[in-house]
C-alpha cells in the first residue's frame, strides 16, 4: 500500500524535534551536530533568536495579504537586496525553482520585447541542478530528472562543465543566455573559477546574451561573499535565490538589473504567496546579519579553519576520503568510499551531512557554527571515517 506521504524521497529513519544553533535534538533525545542546514537553508542555525523574534511579531500582525496590495516587508528586503548587491529590481517567490522558472521567463520576454523572439535558448552545463519544476528540469536536462515526464520544455542547449570552447560554439542566433551556478550543489560542490565566470562574462557581452546565476545554494554569504558572483568580480543580468535567504522559512527571489527585467511589466508574472510578510519579515533579518562586513569575514576564517582540519582528516582516511573542496562553508568532500556509507556512518556518530552526486558529501553548516562546533564536527567526522574503514575491511 502506498505511504500517506508519497514516496519520493528515501528518508533517514531520524525524526528531529527541535534545533538549537547547530543542534538538531531527535526524538529520542540524541543531539545531532547538523552540517547540513536544511541544505544550506537554516543560514543562521536553528532558532536564531532574531529570526524567530521576527516571525512571531509578524504573525501577530498580519500572516497574508494579496500582492494585489503594498506590502511594506517586501519593500524593505527588495530595498536591502538592491543596495547589496547588482541587482535594481527584485521578484520574490517560495522557492528556488520558482525562481528558475521565473529567470527562464524573463530572459525570453527580454529579447521578444527587443524584436528578436527566436531567441529563446538557454545554455546550461551538465551537473547543474535548477529545481523540480518542469523549466528547471529541462535546464538541467538530465535523464534522472527528465525521463517519463512527458515532452521535455525545449529552448535549453546542455553543454559539458567547464568547456568553454563548447560554451562559444553552441551560440547561435536563438542564444538567449547562459545559466549556470557560480558553484554546483547537487552536482557535487564544484566551484567554476574565477577566470571561467569572468569568461562566460565576456562571452554574454560579445553576443548580447544575458547571464543568469543561479545563486539558490551558493549565495547569502554561504561562499565566504554576500553572493559568490563577487569572487570573480563580475556581474549576473539575472540571478535566482532562494535556500538560505529565508533562513528556513519558504523564500526565494529572482533579482536583475533594469535592462534584463525591462519586458516584465504589469500582469506578465505573478505569485499568491511570493513575498508574503511573513517569509519577508524574516528575511530582512536574515540580510540585516549576512550582508554585514564582520559576519561575512567571520565567514572565511571559520572556513579555512574547517578546511584545514578537514585536510587533515581527510590525510588520516585515505580509504575513506578523496579531497576536500569547495568555497566558504559550501565544502565537499570527495570520497574513495560510498558516499552515503559515509553520510550513513556520520549518522550513527550524530553528525549530519548531505551526500550530492560525484561522490561527494556535502558540509553546509549554518553559517553561524562555533569554533566549538567546527572542532566537534571533526571529531564526529573522524569517528564515522574510522567506522567506514571497519565496515571496509570486514565487508
Ligand atoms: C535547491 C536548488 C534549487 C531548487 O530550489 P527549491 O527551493 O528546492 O525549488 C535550484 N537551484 C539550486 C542551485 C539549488 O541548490
Amino acid at each position: 500500500m502506498i505511504p500517506s506521504v508519497l514516496p519520493t524521497y528515501n528518508r533517514a529513519p531520524l525524526q528531529f524535534v527541535k534545533g538549537e544553533g547547530t543542534w538538531l535534538i531527535e526524538a529520542d533525545g540524541r543531539r545531532f551536530l547538523d552540517l547540513g542546514a536544511g541544505i544550506a537553508v537554516n543560514a543562521l542555525g536553528h532558532a536564531h533568536p532574531a529570526l524567530v523574534e521576527a516571525l512571531t511579531t509578524q504573525a501577530q500582525a498580519l500572516w497574508h495579504v494579496s500582492n494585489l496590495y503594498e506590502i511594506p516587508q517586501q519593500q524593505a528586503l527588495a530595498d536591502k537586496l538592491v543596495d547589496n548587491t547588482f541587482a535594481d529590481t527584485v521578484f520574490f517567490t517560495n522557492s528556488g525553482t520558482e525562481a528558475c522558472e521565473l529567470a527562464v521567463k524573463m530572459a525570453r520576454k527580454y529579447f521578444y520585447e527587443k524584436g528578436q523572439p527566436e531567441r529563446i535558448e538557454i545554455l546550461t552545463f551538465d551537473g547543474s541542478f535548477h529545481g523540480r519544476s518542469s523549466a528547471g528540469i529541462a535546464a538541467a536536462g538530465s535523464e534522472k530528472m527528465t525521463k517519463g515526464f512527458g515532452p521535455t520544455m525545449p529552448g535549453f542547449v546542455h553543454l559539458t562543465f567547464g568547456d568553454l570552447d563548447g560554451v562559444t560554439n553552441a551560440i547561435t542566433d536563438k542564444t538567449a543566455a547562459i545559466m549556470i551556478e557560480p558553484v554546483q550543489g547537487e552536482g557535487g560542490i564544484r566551484p567554476v573559477p574565477d577566470a571561467e565566470m569572468k569568461a562566460l562574462r565576456q562571452i554574454c557581452d560579445e553576443h548580447g546574451l544575458l547571464l543568469i546565476l543561479d545563486e539558490v545554494q551558493c549565495g547569502v554569504g554561504r561562499t565566504g561573499k554576500l553572493f559568490a558572483y563577487e569572487w570573480a568580480g563580475i556581474t549576473p543580468d539575472i540571478m535566482m535565490v532562494a535556500k538560505g535567504i529565508g533562513g528556513g522559512f519558504p523564500l526565494g527571489a529572482v533579482l536583475a538589473t533594469e535592462d534584463a527585467a525591462s519586458g516584465m511589466t504589469a500582469g506578465t508574472h505573478g505569485s499568491t504567496y511570493g513575498g508574503n510578510p511573513l517569509g519577508c519579515a524574516v528575511g530582512c533579518v536574515v540580510m540585516d546579519h549576512v550582508a554585514d562586513a564582520e559576519f561575512l569575514a567571520e565567514v572565511n576564517r571559520k572556513s579555512s579553519l574547517l578546511r584545514q582540519k578537514l585536510e587533515g582528516l581527510v590525510a588520516d582516511h585515505p580509504e575513506v576520503f578523496e579531497s576536500v573542496r569547495g568555497s566558504g562553508l559550501m565544502l565537499g568532500l570527495k570520497c574513495v568510499a560510498v558516499n552515503i556509507d559515509v553520510v550513513n556512518a556520520g549518522y550513527d556518530n550524530q553528525v549530519i551531512t548531505v551526500p550530492a552526486a560525484d561522490n561527494v558529501i556535502r558540509l553546509l553548516p549554518p553559517l553561524t557554527l562555533t569554533d566549538d562546533d567546527i572542532a566537534e564536527a571533526v571529531a564526529r567526522l573522524d569517528k564515522a571515517a574510522a567506522q567506514v574503514e571497519t565496515q571496509l575491511a570486514t565487508a
